[in-house]
């Protein structure tokens, strides 16, 4: 009898491993106050430093033990200055948390919000900015997760880099597989995560900052474990400041050298184009709709689907879920109306002929045959 693979994960993040990936988390363990440990936090750093090759020199990655919310949360309260005011634009739940975590640590902010289903308003974004001339910072969300939509920062960014004011970017959902421009958007730092689009394990997360910050401003966090300066002070001395995840950080080192065999973010992009393509054809020609206006609307890790009339999400995830792959449901007012699936992760183009193959099945529409993952044991 063959074991049956668990069930691939369509879910925007965590994603499924590649087995290279997954074996690094066997790797020997070190103590993180030996060298051995210093050249893998450093091989790390660089790694990612790397990814967007304009970053090098100019940004500092600064790494930190938590999930995604982490690294933002630690961006805004380290780099924003207590009396500085910014402007948070919000289209999602991301922009949302953003906004809150500004709120609950006392900063002055306004907001730019557009519904969730539509994209920035950059008028909107500037009366903001003519309004209040003290607004030095910019909080936006790069791909918002919520519904996929993947928010136009060359107009984000160009508004700031033309005022001088700082962008600080929410790219969780990013970061590994879109543009993003550093310096012509005026970005001062972008946070992320090891396991969306650069497929590492979760249990660490990431700020690229500008260095210079880094090297000539304060520390504007008010706690401990959050402040930026702090785990960079310690980064650059080839320390890390607290316990770090020893294991993930082998995994995301073994991702990101997999992410360069790959063609780095360019490559990772046209990868899920390709497996996204497949994705909307196949539900499109099933009469699924889109969520949002159209295709280009989108990142390209990441669809959101009306979901069919008469079709339950329950119903749907338990049915895919059977024949091996975890989609992922609308958030807050979202909620009933959509389902939402990824293509990051380890997944092949015949991954997504079986998906469509169950799907059908789940909605009990074709009688494809799709007996949970028959066509996908493992000797
Ligand atoms: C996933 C995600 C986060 C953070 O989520 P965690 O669960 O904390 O890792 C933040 N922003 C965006 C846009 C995301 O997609």
């Amino acid at each position: 009898m063959s074991a049956r693979r668990p069930p691939l994960l369509m879910n925007p993040g965590p994603v499924t491993l590649s087995e290279r990936v997954r074996r690094a988390l066997l790797l020997p363990d070190v103590c993180h106050r030996e060298p051995e440990f210093s050249a893998l936090q450093a091989a790390v750093r660089h790694g990612l430093e790397r990814v967007y090759p304009a970053a090098a020199g100019g940004w500092s990655a600064v790494l930190l033990a938590g999930s995604g919310t982490a690294a933002v949360e630690a961006m805004l309260t380290s780099l924003v200055p207590a009396q500085a005011r910014c402007l948070v634009v919000v289209n999602g739940v991301y922009g949302e948390r953003m906004a809150s975590m500004l709120e609950r640590t006392g900063r002055a902010f306004a907001v730019a919000r557009t519904a969730w289903t539509q994209g920035l308003d950059g008028a909107a974004i500037e009366r903001a900015l003519d309004r209040d001339a003290e607004i030095g910072w910019v909080a936006a969300v790069h791909h918002e997760t919520t519904t996929g939509r993947l928010n136009d920062l060359s107009t984000l960014g160009a508004i700031c880099a033309r005022r001088g004011v700082r962008l600080l970017l929410d790219t969780v959902s990013s970061f590994g597989a879109e543009e993003i421009d550093l310096a012509g958007w005026n970005v001062e730092a972008c946070a992320a995560t090891a396991n969306k689009c650069l497929h590492g394990a979760p249990g660490v997360a990431f700020v690229l900052v500008r260095r210079q910050a880094l090297l000539e401003r304060r520390s504007a966090a008010s706690g401990l474990y959050l402040d930026l300066f702090r785990h960079f002070g310690a980064q650059e001395k080839g320390e890390p400041l607290f316990t770090p995840p020893v294991h993930v950080l082998y995994a995301l080192r073994e991702a990101l050298a997999e992410l360069q065999e790959a063609g780095g973010w360019e490559g990772r992009r046209r990868r899920y184009r390709d497996l996204s393509s497949l994705l909307r054809e196949g539900l499109g020609a099933r009469g699924v709709r889109l969520l949002l206006e159209n295709e280009a609307a989108y990142a390209s890790s990441l669809t959101s689907f009306e979901l069919p009339p008469g079709t339950d999400y329950d119903p749907l995830h338990a049915g895919l879920k059977r024949g091996g792959f975890v989609v992922y449901p609308g958030q807050q007012s979202l909620l009933g109306r959509m389902f939402r699936v990824a293509v990051m992760g380890a997944l092949e183009p015949r991954d997504l002929e079986r998906f469509l193959g169950c799907f059908d099945e789940a909605v009990g529409r074709a009688g494809t045959l799709c007996q949970a993952g028959a066509s996908q044991s493992v000797k």
